[in-house]
């Protein structure tokens, strides 16, 4: 074969290289964290491709994030001397069904068409059914619901499957409610994530000439992180394979980190059950981390049970240990981060100057990222942030922000420009434009044109209404921030109520309105740790600035489980503290699978890191907006101490045990010193009798029960055509404000006028 010899299979070891040319049958390549697994994978799609063996669209590859698949293909590329054309059929189960889904839709009843509901849209919809049921939607949360009937769907349960036994929680009810769920998904022509992969397996099930087609077609298929399949995707991929057989799954068991959403760590076990005769490769050399780091994973996951076991080697130089710092809260922490990466960035800490693409935070909970955001944007460190977009620059968040700068400073005309007609007040642009003028003609702020326009009546009806109680909200609050007769975060909260914004946000029924609800509360609270406004503004003015810097080195911040398959020669793992990592929840449940999870994501956490690892904890952490005090995270306590350093930051635990400069190990009595502080720290009580903390609630946003006396001459369920979005069906109706589940665009919010009633 052409392919022999070439120079990709000899950058592999023998028991990778023999996962790769095993080309044809089943192989399960089982192995710890960095030996190789993913290298492996992406090289036997390569070696597939380079000896001909298929094509690339012949070719199923699933890996667990979007961005796995892109890396991969990049990967593959490179390997090939070139771009790879196509791989159509590379990318998450999420992805590559709803393109199958497209292809076969009329099969399970749906249009081709068919909208993807978010969790958002999903969870309006159910909350649509709880009222139309006459069931009280705080016995039954609409998210309780949503979990379980995600669950029945990894469980590949349609409704009629979902076993007597498994209902009987809901008294049966919630199989009703799962059914009419799924029908009324069908009359919106929509389907929520988990239908993706269900509905194909139903059609798979049920159509046997279409699986013959796609197990004609997928000629040889392979999947990244195996062990966080589930059922139902594991019944996918067993149907597809069954002909050929040419299935090669990578996984580790020590990874599985997805068991809350369903997945099956024993999938890995039946793996050989279902194919017999499977090739079985374990892979014990790892290439990524130095041995330190290597080891004090392996101590730590040790404690778990029921494991398969594996020995991990490698052959790096030895390099530091596993670092372990405590602080006294979580601002401390932050700050204490932000000068190591500074540090290790100049190559001041005896390393040589690294990147900052090189580095990563590790969260374990996406509410601990603000600390770091608030703490790098002050010392105006680059950083990204990869889910989600960056705290600060969300629209909502700038929106609050503009009224807080009215409230310090009338002057400031670029706030004003952007909240004087949001919310909507009847101020577009032409009242915008005379308001300027007038500031223009008399050299005045745009708050004290607005004030001319309202004292000459330059506007007129609504408009000049709307102007004159907006101009009297901004005297009131700046009043209030130079009398400071509330607190400023009082003033806050008053100034986003008053002007309607956090109204606009509640009678908002995008899927989006919960979630920038909850970022103007983070916002508030992120408030609490200023002295005042201006403090707070200018700390805000700082990011405004960065924001524009687009390019450069960034350090990363995710969560844990965002990280899997990633690695980073630097990784800091802070907020190791009993009930937030492991969590409260994982804590409180009888039984250990719930920790053994937590610990199997510490074990991710540490070995996603090259060169250096360091854990952090702190003593007190504002969660929520209360102060709460923590015991180190006892998953430090498993950590084999031969390979642990505990650093003592300067003032802590006032002055600190052991000397300032890193010590060798630590050492009991330094471990007990550091609990006795936490003991006596005054928050301890409460940490105690804190068993159930608080959920956050979902953000009750849009009251979704349907107005019976509404206005509009509409009537729910019936079929209707909007100019830009097309034909629709009315799922809800509040005054003359109408839902529309449009057949193509989805989900909407229009007003009644711009429809009309359309003949099917
Ligand atoms: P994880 O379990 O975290 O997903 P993995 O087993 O998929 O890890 P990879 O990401 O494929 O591991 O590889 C880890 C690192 O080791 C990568 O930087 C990869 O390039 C390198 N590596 C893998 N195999 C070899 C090899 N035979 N020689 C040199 N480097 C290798
Ligand atoms: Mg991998």
């Amino acid at each position: 074969m052409a392919a022999r010899g070439a120079p990709y299979l000899d950058d592999l070891n023998p028991a990778q290289r023999e996962a790769v040319e095993a080309l044809d049958g089943p192989v399960l390549m089982l192995a710890g964290a960095g030996t190789g697994k993913t290298k492996a994978l992406t090289t036997r799609i390569g070696h597939l491709l380079l000896t001909g063996k298929c094509r690339t669209n012949e070719i199923l590859g699933v890996t667990f994030t979007n961005k796995a698949a892109r890396e991969m293909k990049t990967r593959i590329g490179r390997l090939m001397g070139e771009a790879v054309e196509g791989m159509p059929w590379l990318g998450t189960f999420h992805s590559v069904n709803a393109k199958l889904l497209r292809r076969h839709a009329e099969l399970v009843g749906l249009k081709s068409s068919f909208t993807i509901l978010d969790t958002d849209d999903q969870l309006r919809l159910l909350k649509q059914l709880l009222v139309a049921n006459n069931i009280d939607d705080k016995r039954w949360p609409a998210r309780m619901l949503a979990g379980i009937i995600d669950n029945w769907k990894n469980r590949a349960w349609t409704p009629e499957k979902v076993p007597a036994g498994e209902a009987s929680a809901f008294d049966r009810r919630g199989v009703e409610l799962y059914a009419q769920y799924q029908a009324r998904l069908r009359d919106l022509n929509a389907v929520d994530f988990g239908d993706l992969l269900l509905h194909m397996l139903t059609i798979f099930q049920e159509h046997e000439d279409v699986l013959a087609q796609y197990q004609r077609w997928f000629r040889y298929i392979l999947v990244d992180e195996y062990q966080d399949t589930n059922v139902a995707q594991y019944l996918w991929l067993r149907l597809l394979a069954q002909s050929h057989k040419n299935i090669c799954c990578v996984g580790d068991d020590d990874q599985s980190i997805y068991g809350w959403r369903g997945a099956e760590v024993g999938n890995i076990l039946r793996f050989e059950k279902d194919f017999p005769g499977a090739k079985v490769i374990r892979l014990e050399q790892n290439y990524r981390s130095t041995p330190h780091i290597l080891a004090a994973a392996s101590g730590l996951i040790t404690a778990n049970k029921g494991r398969l076991g594996k020995t991990l080697w490698t052959d790096a130089e030895e390099g530091e240990k596993v670092r372990l710092i405590g602080h006294w809260d979580g601002e401390e922490e932050a700050r204490w981060i932000g000068e190591e990466i500074e540090a290790m960035q100049g190559g001041t800490r005896g390393l040589a100057p690294m990147s900052l693409d090189h580095m990563a935070i590790l969260v374990r909970a996406s509410h601990q990222m603000r600390a770091f955001e608030d703490r790098f944007l002050t010392i105006g460190l680059n950083y990204r942030v990869i889910g989600g977009p960056r705290f600060y620059e969300r629209m909502e968040i700038r929106d609050a922000m503009a009224y807080f700068r009215l409230a310090v400073s009338q002057e400031d005309d670029l706030a004003f420009e952007r909240i004087v007609n949001t919310p909507k007040r009847g101020l577009g642009d032409k009242a915008v434009q005379t308001i300027q003028r007038a500031a223009r003609e008399h050299g005045l702020s745009l708050v004290e044109g607005a004030r001319l326009c309202v004292d000459e009546g330059r506007l007129s009806g609504k408009g000049l209404k709307e102007l004159r109680t907006l101009v009297q909200g901004l005297d009131r609050w700046h009043g209030q921030v130079i009398s400071e007769a509330d607190t400023h975060v009082e003033l806050a909260e008053m100034i986003l109520d008053e002007s309607g914004y956090t109204a606009m946000w509640q009678n908002d029924k995008t899927p989006e309105a919960p979630g920038r609800l909850e970022n103007l509360k983070e916002l508030v609270k992120a408030l609490e740790e200023f002295e005042n406004l201006q403090g707070f503004l200018e700390h805000i003015a700082l990011i405004m600035d960065n924001e524009s810097e687009e390019q450069g080195e960034k350090v990363t911040l995710m969560t844990l489980h965002a990280a899997k398959g990633l690695e980073f020669p630097a990784v800091f793992l802070p907020g190791w503290e009993d009930g937030l990592f492991p969590s409260q929840r994982s804590m409180d449940e009888s039984g250990l699978k719930g920790l053994e999870e937590e610990r199997r994501l510490a074990y991710v956490g540490i070995t996603r890191a090259e060169k250096l690892c360091t854990i952090s904890f702190a003593g007190n952490r504002r969660v929520y907006g209360q102060w709460q005090s923590a015991l180190p995270s006892r998953f430090i306590d498993e950590l084999p101490q031969e390979h642990i350093e505990v650093l003592t930051p300067p003032g802590l635990y006032g002055g600190g045990f052991g000397a300032a400069a890193p010590s060798a190990g630590p050492s009991a009595v330094q471990e007990r010193a550091m609990r006795a502080d936490v003991y006596n720290s005054p928050g301890w009580k409460r940490m105690q009798s804190r068993q159930q903390r608080p959920v956050s609630q979902p953000a009750e946003a849009r009251n979704m029960t349907i107005d019976l006396e509404a206005t509009s001459s509409f009537t729910t369920g019936e079929r209707v055509f909007h100019k830009k979005f097309g034909y629709g069906a009315i799922t809800a109706i509040e005054g003359d404000k109408l839902e529309i589940a449009f057949d193509k665009a989805g989900v909407k919010n229009v007003v009644s006028r711009f429809v009309v009633a359309a003949d099917l």
